[in-house]
């Protein structure tokens, strides 16, 4: 009996914590993908940030011992610029972005923000300071300012509409009829993959961390709503210092670096003509995603005007 009330008595515990809402939409992703063997050591500090270098030094990562993930990894994000990684499908890319988040902790080399190895600081500062826009944005059944308002509760219904306007949603949210006050989630408004994100962004954008991770999502979006979301994006992550984990290769084009990983190495760096130029694997992915692009905008031209 008792193996069937441990399990249960979790998942109610999990379950009351997200309903008792929790201080960010981080917090949420945590509880869902929490692992329990990432612990603050006893002696562990608060994060101190001057200037916010986000540094990968040899880093080793797995899953399972039997397929690395990365193998020896090293790149720095300088203060205020933005780093961009690409690569195929299952290369490592959002594993970067876990072990940042420290979801999981390095085999071997380190992680570290200003040069605090992110695993001897504490969990809450180490989150206090990123701001995270996951591929996949989780709204909580409440109204659209509510779930705005997530990224720093003290803000303003100004400051939630300035927000919402930089992270180009304002508009969408005033034409709906009860405009910041409707409900969305489950039982509320459907809001598409694009406006989530969008709503996911403007909370970012009160939170004003110093660091942001872009976990762009892999679904397609149309041309104009990548428009939206990438204008979105540019405006969040100016001034900050900025890791985009990218599928598309259109937001990457003005990055300060693209690092392209493959079987678990860096296989390529540099800026977006320097790699054109080089005629590698970026040049091959960039030139396939333009050609699908093309044929798609065809497709769709050809379907309003047949
Ligand atoms: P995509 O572009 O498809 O999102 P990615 O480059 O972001 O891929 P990751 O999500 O970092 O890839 O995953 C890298 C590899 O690690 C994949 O092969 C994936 O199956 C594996 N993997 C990811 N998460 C786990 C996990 N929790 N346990 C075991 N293996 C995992």
């Amino acid at each position: 009996m008792m193996q069937i009330y441990r399990p249960l008595n979790q998942i109610g515990f999990v379950y009351r914590e997200i309903r008792q809402g929790l201080a960010d939409i981080e917090a949420m992703f945590i509880l869902l993908d929490q692992n329990p063997e990432i612990e603050d050591k006893p002696d562990a500090n608060q994060l101190e940030i001057s200037g916010p270098v986000l540094s990968f030094e040899d880093v080793y990562f797995h899953y399972d011992p039997d397929r690395p993930i990365l193998k020896g990894v090293s790149f720095e994000v300088p203060a205020g610029k933005t780093i961009a990684v690409v690569g195929p499908s299952g290369a490592g890319k959002s594993t970067i972005s876990r072990l940042i988040y420290r979801f999981y902790d390095v085999i071997s080399g380190r992680v570290a923000i200003d040069g605090q190895d992110v695993r001897d600081v504490t969990q809450a500062s180490l989150r206090a300071a990123i701001g995270m826009v996951p591929q996949d944005t989780v709204l909580f059944n409440d109204t659209i300012a509510y779930n705005i308002r997530y990224g720093r509760p003290d803000a303003t219904d100004e400051e939630v509409r300035e927000a919402a306007r930089m992270a180009q949603i304002g508009d969408f949210i005033d034409s709906l009829p009860n405009g910041y006050e409707t409900q969305v989630g489950e039982r509320g408004l459907k809001l598409s993959g694009g406006e989530k994100q969008r709503v996911a962004i403007a909370r970012t954008i009160l939170k004003a961390p110093p660091i942001l991770i872009l976990d762009e999502a892999t679904s397609a979006l149309d041309t104009h709503t990548e428009r939206e979301i990438q204008s979105a994006l540019d405006t969040v992550a100016r001034g900050r210092t900025t890791l985009v984990i990218a599928h598309r290769l259109s937001t990457v084009v003005d990055a300060d670096e693209i690092i392209v990983l493959r079987d678990g190495v860096i296989a390529e760096r540099g800026r977006h003509n320097e790699l054109l130029a080089s005629n590698g694997l970026y040049a091959q992915m960039w030139n396939r995603q333009r050609e699908a692009a093309e044929a798609s905008e065809r497709l769709r031209a050809a379907q309003e005007d047949p």
